[in-house]
């Protein structure tokens, strides 16, 4: 599961030429996905990891920093006996590891206790996209884990910087799509089923955290058999990403996810999640 932190759905449908290839000959889908609000990071990992909406889970802000009381993917994983990594923002260790944040500690995370294993976290926004993916493509190979987060932070510093609709966002954009094609191929021989899709949008002003569309719209590209290739012009529910990544895992959704139907699934016997 990658989440490029900051990725509108319209810079995902129209900057990344790679996946795009990947649609047009028929091996991925994408479809338009309506973030919950507030969109903010810290509330809507929580939406895309736990299935669970910010007056819920209780985390309502970026300043809500404190482990999560929802069960999220990677404890659902670990109860299933599945292996767990994560090549993320500090954030996401807070949230399912350990809270508050230590750099000694929890930078470099290799434990089989915690729901996330195997872990390297980073802590400065402008961490590269580039060293993200290394990140990743490392604890893959290592550890070839069941479930494995990747999330990048390059297209969201640039948004800030520059705003949604500049140029330098959208080489970002360009940028990841260019890292992403240089490792899906290895991963979906290795069996993985892969979602990518983002937390929030964008603004032209580089702001996101309010309603407009800018910032609510995201992309969901997915690699996998149960759902049939194509662009899918429904608005599917931010929600409806962790059962749908439940699923995948072959592992049961939690009670407080929404049951769904994806567009294009392709197995009729379980066709609601
Ligand atoms: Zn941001």
């Amino acid at each position: 599961m990658v989440i490029m932190d900051g990725l509108r759905y319209d810079a995902a449908a129209c900057s990344m030429g790679f996946m795009n290839h990947l649609i047009q000959k028929n091996m991925a889908s994408l479809y338009r996905v309506v973030a919950e609000t507030p969109t903010l990071s810290r509330p809507l990992y929580e939406v895309l990891l736990t299935g669970t909406p910010a007056h819920i889970s209780g985390i309502v802000s970026n300043n809500s920093v404190r482990l999560s009381r929802q069960r999220s993917i990677f404890h659902m994983a670990r109860e299933n006996g599945l292996t767990t990594a994560a090549a993320a923002y500090a954030w996401i260790s807070e949230l399912y590891n350990r809270a508050p944040f230590n750099p000694l500690l929890d930078r470099e995370q290799e434990s089989e206790r915690l729901p996330i294993q195997y872990g390297r976290f980073y802590f400065e926004d402008n961490y590269p996209d580039s060293h993200l993916f290394t990140d990743a493509a490392a604890l893959i190979q290592k550890y070839n884990p069941d479930f494995c987060l990747i999330h990048s932070m390059g297209i969201d510093f640039a948004g800030h910087r520059f705003g949604g609709e500049s140029k330098e966002y959208r080489a970002q954009v360009i940028l990841a799509d260019s890292m992403l094609a240089n490792l899906l191929p290895a991963w979906q021989n290795s069996g993985y089923h892969i979602l990518i899709t983002s937390d929030h949008g964008m603004g032209t002003d580089g702001l996101h955290g309010g309603s407009s569309l800018a910032e609510r719209l995201v992309p969901l590209f997915a690699l996998t058999d149960y759902l049939a290739p194509g662009i899918y012009m429904d608005e599917v529910p931010q929600l409806a990403v962790a059962p749908l990544a439940t699923r995948l895992l072959g592992i049961r959704a939690s009670q407080e996810m929404m049951k769904y139907s994806w567009p294009g699934w392709m197995d009729e016997r379980i066709y609601v999640l």
